[in-house]
Protein backbone atom coordinates (compact mmCIF):
# COMPACT_ATOMS: atom_id res chain seq x y z
CA UNK A 1 0.00 0.00 0.00
CA UNK A 2 1.18 3.27 -1.02
CA UNK A 3 2.14 6.61 1.43
CA UNK A 4 -1.38 7.69 1.20
CA UNK A 5 -3.27 6.41 4.32
CA UNK A 6 -1.46 5.34 7.99
CA UNK A 7 -0.73 2.22 8.33
CA UNK A 8 -3.32 1.62 10.53
CA UNK A 9 -6.16 2.72 7.85
CA UNK A 10 -6.03 -0.10 5.52
CA UNK A 11 -9.33 -1.71 6.61
CA UNK A 12 -11.09 1.71 6.67
CA UNK A 13 -9.81 2.32 3.02
CA UNK A 14 -11.18 -1.12 1.65
CA UNK A 15 -13.98 -0.19 2.98
CA UNK A 16 -14.41 3.30 1.13
CA UNK A 17 -13.04 1.23 -2.12
CA UNK A 18 -15.79 -1.08 -0.90
CA UNK A 19 -18.56 1.90 -2.05
CA UNK A 20 -16.98 3.11 -5.24
CA UNK A 21 -16.20 -0.25 -6.28
CA UNK A 22 -20.31 -1.23 -5.93
CA UNK A 23 -21.02 2.51 -7.23
CA UNK A 24 -22.96 3.31 -3.51
CA UNK A 25 -20.97 6.34 -2.29
CA UNK A 26 -23.10 7.22 0.45
CA UNK A 27 -24.86 11.07 -0.21
CA UNK A 28 -23.58 11.76 3.34
CA UNK A 29 -21.01 10.06 4.96
CA UNK A 30 -20.41 10.90 8.62
CA UNK A 31 -16.88 9.53 9.37
CA UNK A 32 -16.41 9.11 13.03
CA UNK A 33 -14.08 7.57 16.00
CA UNK A 34 -10.97 8.64 18.42
CA UNK A 35 -9.39 12.02 18.38
CA UNK A 36 -6.27 11.52 16.47
CA UNK A 37 -6.77 8.76 15.05
CA UNK A 38 -6.44 10.08 11.14
CA UNK A 39 -10.21 10.52 10.47
CA UNK A 40 -9.64 13.66 8.97
CA UNK A 41 -6.55 12.53 6.48
CA UNK A 42 -8.78 10.13 5.49
CA UNK A 43 -11.36 12.20 4.75
CA UNK A 44 -9.05 14.18 2.52
CA UNK A 45 -7.74 11.26 0.60
CA UNK A 46 -11.27 10.14 0.11
CA UNK A 47 -12.63 12.90 -1.55
CA UNK A 48 -9.14 13.27 -3.55
CA UNK A 49 -10.00 9.86 -5.04
CA UNK A 50 -13.35 10.74 -5.67
CA UNK A 51 -12.35 13.96 -7.82
CA UNK A 52 -9.27 11.99 -9.42
CA UNK A 53 -9.62 11.21 -13.58
CA UNK A 54 -7.15 8.31 -13.08
CA UNK A 55 -7.36 6.83 -9.58
CA UNK A 56 -4.58 4.19 -8.88
CA UNK A 57 -5.25 0.73 -8.64
CA UNK A 58 -5.58 0.82 -4.60
CA UNK A 59 -8.43 3.55 -5.60
CA UNK A 60 -5.92 6.74 -4.36
CA UNK A 61 -6.17 9.71 -6.16
CA UNK A 62 -3.27 10.06 -8.86
CA UNK A 63 -1.96 13.41 -8.17
CA UNK A 64 -0.95 14.18 -11.74
CA UNK A 65 -4.43 14.59 -13.36
CA UNK A 66 -5.59 18.11 -14.34
CA UNK A 67 -8.49 17.50 -11.46
CA UNK A 68 -5.50 16.34 -8.62
CA UNK A 69 -3.76 19.52 -9.71
CA UNK A 70 -6.82 21.50 -9.27
CA UNK A 71 -7.38 20.21 -5.69
CA UNK A 72 -3.43 20.99 -4.69
CA UNK A 73 -4.04 24.39 -5.68
CA UNK A 74 -6.93 24.85 -3.90
CA UNK A 75 -9.21 25.89 -6.57
CA UNK A 76 -10.67 22.65 -7.76
CA UNK A 77 -14.65 24.19 -8.21
CA UNK A 78 -16.25 20.84 -7.08
CA UNK A 79 -14.52 20.40 -3.90
CA UNK A 80 -15.62 22.66 -1.14
CA UNK A 81 -13.98 22.28 2.34
CA UNK A 82 -16.29 23.96 5.12
CA UNK A 83 -14.70 24.18 8.75
CA UNK A 84 -14.62 27.02 11.70
CA UNK A 85 -13.47 30.07 10.04
CA UNK A 86 -11.04 30.02 13.72
CA UNK A 87 -9.95 27.18 15.08
CA UNK A 88 -12.69 26.56 18.03
CA UNK A 89 -15.62 28.77 16.85
CA UNK A 90 -18.90 27.31 15.35
CA UNK A 91 -19.25 26.81 12.03
CA UNK A 92 -21.82 29.59 11.32
CA UNK A 93 -25.48 29.67 9.57
CA UNK A 94 -23.83 32.25 6.83
CA UNK A 95 -21.36 29.73 5.72
CA UNK A 96 -23.73 26.83 5.25
CA UNK A 97 -26.66 29.12 3.04
CA UNK A 98 -23.30 30.42 1.16
CA UNK A 99 -22.38 26.23 0.82
CA UNK A 100 -26.02 25.52 -0.52
CA UNK A 101 -26.25 28.30 -3.37
CA UNK A 102 -23.24 26.96 -4.52
CA UNK A 103 -25.00 23.34 -4.63
CA UNK A 104 -27.91 24.79 -5.77
CA UNK A 105 -25.51 24.76 -9.40
CA UNK A 106 -24.40 21.66 -11.29
CA UNK A 107 -21.24 20.38 -10.63
CA UNK A 108 -18.83 21.83 -13.11
CA UNK A 109 -17.10 18.74 -13.81
CA UNK A 110 -18.68 14.85 -14.73
CA UNK A 111 -17.47 13.54 -11.62
CA UNK A 112 -18.53 13.70 -8.33
CA UNK A 113 -18.54 17.02 -6.26
CA UNK A 114 -17.47 16.83 -2.37
CA UNK A 115 -18.32 18.76 0.29
CA UNK A 116 -15.75 18.51 3.49
CA UNK A 117 -16.96 19.43 6.93
CA UNK A 118 -14.86 18.74 9.73
CA UNK A 119 -15.75 19.39 12.54
CA UNK A 120 -19.05 18.54 11.65
CA UNK A 121 -19.59 19.06 15.68
CA UNK A 122 -18.73 22.66 15.25
CA UNK A 123 -22.12 22.90 13.33
CA UNK A 124 -24.16 25.71 15.59
CA UNK A 125 -27.71 24.93 15.73
CA UNK A 126 -28.90 27.48 12.85
CA UNK A 127 -26.16 25.79 10.66
CA UNK A 128 -27.40 22.50 11.62
CA UNK A 129 -30.94 23.06 10.45
CA UNK A 130 -30.08 24.79 7.35
CA UNK A 131 -27.46 21.80 6.53
CA UNK A 132 -30.34 19.89 7.51
CA UNK A 133 -32.95 21.25 5.29
CA UNK A 134 -30.27 20.53 2.11
CA UNK A 135 -29.60 16.85 3.23
CA UNK A 136 -33.47 15.92 2.51
CA UNK A 137 -33.37 17.02 -0.82
CA UNK A 138 -29.28 16.83 -1.52
CA UNK A 139 -28.54 17.56 -5.04
CA UNK A 140 -26.95 15.21 -7.69
CA UNK A 141 -23.66 13.39 -7.72
CA UNK A 142 -22.41 15.51 -4.50
CA UNK A 143 -21.10 13.51 -1.45
CA UNK A 144 -21.25 15.36 2.07
CA UNK A 145 -18.26 13.91 4.27
CA UNK A 146 -18.56 14.53 7.96
CA UNK A 147 -15.86 14.13 10.27
CA UNK A 148 -16.09 14.52 13.89
CA UNK A 149 -14.52 12.50 17.19
CA UNK A 150 -17.60 14.25 19.53
CA UNK A 151 -20.83 12.17 18.23
CA UNK A 152 -22.82 13.03 20.78
CA UNK A 153 -22.62 17.03 20.24
CA UNK A 154 -23.77 16.18 17.35
CA UNK A 155 -28.14 16.42 16.25
CA UNK A 156 -29.39 13.15 16.41
CA UNK A 157 -31.53 14.71 13.23
CA UNK A 158 -28.27 14.79 11.52
CA UNK A 159 -26.78 11.20 12.16
CA UNK A 160 -29.98 9.49 11.18
CA UNK A 161 -29.28 11.12 7.71
CA UNK A 162 -25.63 9.66 7.40
CA UNK A 163 -24.59 6.68 6.64
CA UNK A 164 -21.74 5.98 9.65
CA UNK A 165 -18.53 5.38 9.20
CA UNK A 166 -16.55 4.78 12.71
CA UNK A 167 -12.88 3.91 12.52
CA UNK A 168 -11.67 1.31 15.25
CA UNK A 169 -8.84 2.48 17.69
CA UNK A 170 -5.63 1.46 15.65
CA UNK A 171 -4.05 -1.73 16.23
CA UNK A 172 -1.17 -1.20 18.55
CA UNK A 173 1.38 -3.77 16.52
CA UNK A 174 0.57 -1.08 13.10
CA UNK A 175 0.94 1.95 15.55
CA UNK A 176 4.12 0.89 17.14
CA UNK A 177 6.39 0.67 13.97
CA UNK A 178 5.30 4.20 12.73
CA UNK A 179 5.75 5.65 16.18
CA UNK A 180 9.24 3.83 16.27
CA UNK A 181 10.39 5.97 13.33
CA UNK A 182 9.65 9.16 15.31
CA UNK A 183 10.76 8.78 18.99
CA UNK A 184 12.74 6.35 20.74
CA UNK A 185 9.74 6.20 23.85
CA UNK A 186 7.60 4.49 21.83
CA UNK A 187 5.63 2.33 24.59
CA UNK A 188 5.52 5.64 27.09
CA UNK A 189 4.54 7.76 24.41
CA UNK A 190 1.91 5.02 23.34
CA UNK A 191 0.39 4.75 26.51
CA UNK A 192 0.50 8.33 27.54
CA UNK A 193 -1.43 8.86 24.30
CA UNK A 194 -3.90 6.27 25.17
CA UNK A 195 -3.56 4.52 21.78
CA UNK A 196 -3.86 7.44 19.46
CA UNK A 197 -1.18 7.55 16.85
CA UNK A 198 -1.29 11.04 16.48
CA UNK A 199 -1.48 12.42 19.45
CA UNK A 200 1.39 10.19 20.36
CA UNK A 201 3.44 11.99 17.78
CA UNK A 202 2.41 15.48 19.09
CA UNK A 203 3.42 13.76 22.61
CA UNK A 204 6.81 12.52 20.87
CA UNK A 205 8.10 16.44 20.38
CA UNK A 206 10.90 17.28 22.70
CA UNK A 207 9.38 20.25 24.18
CA UNK A 208 6.16 17.80 25.56
CA UNK A 209 8.55 15.47 26.78
CA UNK A 210 10.72 17.93 28.69
CA UNK A 211 7.47 20.37 29.34
CA UNK A 212 5.86 16.94 31.24
CA UNK A 213 9.02 16.49 33.03
CA UNK A 214 9.46 19.74 34.61
CA UNK A 215 5.70 19.91 35.35
CA UNK A 216 5.86 16.38 37.07
CA UNK A 217 8.82 17.71 38.95
CA UNK A 218 6.98 20.44 39.96
CA UNK A 219 4.14 18.19 41.34
CA UNK A 220 6.66 16.24 43.06
CA UNK A 221 8.71 18.95 45.09
CA UNK A 222 4.52 20.41 46.40
CA UNK A 223 4.39 16.77 47.57
CA UNK A 224 7.64 17.10 49.64
CA UNK A 225 6.88 20.43 50.70
CA UNK A 226 9.84 22.00 48.30
CA UNK A 227 8.02 24.17 46.59
CA UNK A 228 4.91 26.77 47.06
CA UNK A 229 1.76 25.69 45.01
CA UNK A 230 0.86 29.43 44.71
CA UNK A 231 4.12 30.01 42.47
CA UNK A 232 4.10 26.96 40.50
CA UNK A 233 0.36 28.14 39.96
CA UNK A 234 1.91 31.26 38.21
CA UNK A 235 4.36 29.14 36.09
CA UNK A 236 1.44 26.76 34.52
CA UNK A 237 -0.29 30.07 33.76
CA UNK A 238 1.64 29.85 30.20
CA UNK A 239 1.11 26.33 29.81
CA UNK A 240 -2.41 24.28 27.98
CA UNK A 241 -4.50 23.67 30.79
CA UNK A 242 -5.84 20.62 29.19
CA UNK A 243 -2.91 18.85 29.07
CA UNK A 244 -2.08 20.07 32.31
CA UNK A 245 -5.01 18.51 33.75
CA UNK A 246 -4.40 15.40 31.57
CA UNK A 247 -1.20 14.91 32.80
CA UNK A 248 -1.89 15.90 36.53
CA UNK A 249 -5.00 13.16 36.30
CA UNK A 250 -3.50 10.45 34.97
CA UNK A 251 -0.25 10.76 37.49
CA UNK A 252 -2.82 10.43 40.00
CA UNK A 253 -4.65 7.29 38.60
CA UNK A 254 -0.42 6.17 38.14
CA UNK A 255 -0.92 6.67 42.39
CA UNK A 256 -4.08 4.79 42.78
CA UNK A 257 -2.56 2.27 40.26
CA UNK A 258 0.83 1.36 42.67
CA UNK A 259 -1.90 1.64 45.74
CA UNK A 260 -3.23 -1.47 44.52
CA UNK A 261 -0.98 -3.18 43.53
CA UNK A 262 3.11 -3.58 43.69
CA UNK A 263 4.21 -3.62 40.06
CA UNK A 264 0.93 -2.24 38.20
CA UNK A 265 0.54 -2.81 34.26
CA UNK A 266 0.03 -0.30 31.67
CA UNK A 267 0.69 2.80 33.66
CA UNK A 268 0.71 6.03 31.77
CA UNK A 269 3.65 7.35 33.04
CA UNK A 270 5.99 4.58 32.80
CA UNK A 271 9.26 6.68 32.45
CA UNK A 272 8.28 7.74 36.17
CA UNK A 273 7.70 4.66 37.79
CA UNK A 274 10.19 5.18 40.55
CA UNK A 275 9.22 8.79 41.65
CA UNK A 276 5.56 7.48 41.41
CA UNK A 277 6.24 4.08 43.46
CA UNK A 278 7.73 5.60 46.67
CA UNK A 279 5.29 8.99 46.47
CA UNK A 280 1.88 6.14 46.54
CA UNK A 281 3.33 4.64 49.61
CA UNK A 282 2.81 7.49 51.68
CA UNK A 283 -0.35 9.09 50.76
CA UNK A 284 -4.03 8.29 51.74
CA UNK A 285 -5.81 6.37 49.39
CA UNK A 286 -8.89 8.13 50.50
CA UNK A 287 -7.62 11.70 50.28
CA UNK A 288 -6.14 10.66 46.53
CA UNK A 289 -9.90 10.06 45.52
CA UNK A 290 -10.74 13.12 46.76
CA UNK A 291 -8.37 15.22 44.75
CA UNK A 292 -9.10 13.18 41.72
CA UNK A 293 -12.50 14.48 42.01
CA UNK A 294 -11.68 18.14 41.97
CA UNK A 295 -9.17 17.42 38.98
CA UNK A 296 -12.81 16.15 37.09
CA UNK A 297 -14.85 19.31 38.34
CA UNK A 298 -11.78 21.03 36.85
CA UNK A 299 -11.74 19.22 33.37
CA UNK A 300 -15.35 21.04 33.04
CA UNK A 301 -14.76 24.33 35.03
CA UNK A 302 -11.79 25.11 32.58
CA UNK A 303 -14.88 25.05 29.62
CA UNK A 304 -16.09 28.45 31.74
CA UNK A 305 -14.81 31.64 32.35
CA UNK A 306 -12.79 30.72 35.42
CA UNK A 307 -9.73 32.45 36.35
CA UNK A 308 -6.76 30.38 35.67
CA UNK A 309 -4.54 31.22 38.82
CA UNK A 310 -7.35 30.62 40.97
CA UNK A 311 -7.74 27.31 39.55
CA UNK A 312 -4.16 25.82 39.88
CA UNK A 313 -3.74 27.09 43.32
CA UNK A 314 -6.78 25.34 44.41
CA UNK A 315 -5.15 21.83 42.97
CA UNK A 316 -2.24 22.35 44.00
CA UNK A 317 -2.75 23.63 47.27
CA UNK A 318 -5.04 20.65 47.91
CA UNK A 319 -2.07 18.58 46.69
CA UNK A 320 0.04 20.12 49.07
CA UNK A 321 -2.11 19.95 52.10
CA UNK A 322 -3.29 16.20 51.01
CA UNK A 323 0.66 15.24 51.26
CA UNK A 324 1.67 17.20 54.56
CA UNK A 325 -0.97 15.61 56.05
CA UNK A 326 0.52 12.08 55.94
CA UNK A 327 4.10 13.46 56.63
ZN1 LIG B 1 -5.73 12.43 -10.50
Amino acid sequence: MTNHIYPWQKNDWQQLQNYVAQNRVPQALLINGALGIGKQHLAEQFAHALLCEHPTAEGFSCGKCSRCLLVKAETHPDFMDIKPEEIGKNITIAQIRTLIEKLSLKPQFERYRIVLIHPADALNNAAANAFLKYLEEPTERTVLILVTHRMNKLPATIKSRCQKFTMAMPDKNLVLPWLFQQTNNTEVIFNLAQGSPLLAQQYATDEHFTQRRDCFNAFLAIAKQQSHPVIIAEQWLKLPEATLLFWLSSWVIDLMRYRHQSTPKNLYHADFKRELSELSSHINSMKLYEFYDLLLQSRRRIETQINKQVLWEEILISWAMLNRSVL
